[in-house]
């Protein structure tokens, strides 16, 4: 009677556990509509001839409306994934194409707040789901521009190891104490409070977000840090059987 009470505990934690994150997921989900309405508003007041006062007042509303639409993005998708609402779409596609969209896009990210990012390419095949491993990708991309003083370096690049590849984000970034490399995983753990660049708006669930898409997958995440040195996220992924001869990664 005892084992089987205690069965029943569990089972109603997950059930209120589960309803939880459906629940955030639906209000997170409903306050981006009113968000955007408010964006639709700044960016028409942007196209106005204002005064130079007014303008930046506006600059700064959008601003904050563009960190609060991050902020609700990042619940929306925690609360999805702990509510088993997304669902891995493997497929098998070339590399080149995402890695060069990533690239030029962080480029000019970057450019604005004084560091550079080069990244490699390659013309392998690979098999997973291109949407969650972009979003992965981003978040490391993310991580290394906000924690990476200005005049430092990112590099987007690839190896072969065996039968995947691996897809690393190098950063010449402040570095993470080798005895938080493991936690950085967890929600809402964060080591440094103040990014190098910026505002922090950080809410320490990105890596957590990214650890649950990559279990999902069936991709492992590696981190290798040095404190005041930089860092290395990597993601890897297995190569598509049969097509990699025919178009060998570089
Ligand atoms: P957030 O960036 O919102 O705090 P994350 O889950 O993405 O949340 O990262 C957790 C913590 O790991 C960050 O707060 C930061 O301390 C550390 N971190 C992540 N990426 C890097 C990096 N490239 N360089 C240094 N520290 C990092």
């Amino acid at each position: 009677a005892m084992e089987k009470s205690l069965l029943e505990a569990k089972q109603e934690a997950e059930a209120a556990n589960l309803s939880k994150s459906k629940f955030l997921a639906a209000v997170s989900h409903d306050l981006l509509q009113p968000l955007n309405a408010a964006r639709l508003f700044t960016s028409a007041l942007e196209e106005k001839q204002l005064s130079s006062e007014i303008q930046q007042l506006v600059t700064s509303a959008s601003r904050s409306l563009n960190d609060v639409e991050s902020l609700l993005r990042t619940l929306v998708d925690i609360s999805k994934l702990d509510a088993g609402a997304v669902q891995p779409d493997k497929a098998r596609f070339c590399l080149a194409d995402l890695l060069n969209n990533l690239g030029s896009e962080y480029q000019q990210v970057a450019a604005s707040k004084g560091l550079t990012l080069s990244w490699v390419t390659t013309q392998a095949w690979v098999e997973t789901d291109q949407h969650l491993l972009a979003r992965i990708l981003r978040n490391f991309l993310a991580n290394g521009l906000r924690y990476t003083p200005a005049g430092g370096r990112l590099l987007l690049g690839c190896r072969r190891q065996g039968a995947s590849l691996l897809i690393q984000v190098w950063d010449t970034g402040l570095g993470i104490p080798e005895n938080r490399l493991d936690d950085i995983f967890d929600e809402f753990q964060r080591v440094q409070v103040e990014p190098a660049n910026g505002k922090d708006q950080g809410l320490g669930l990105g890596l957590a977000i990214v650890d649950k898409m990559a279990r999902m997958l069936g991709h492992p995440i590696k981190v290798a840090s040095r404190l005041g040195r930089g860092s290395m996220f990597s993601v890897q992924v297995p190569l598509a059987e049969g097509v990699e001869r025919a178009q060998p990664s570089n």
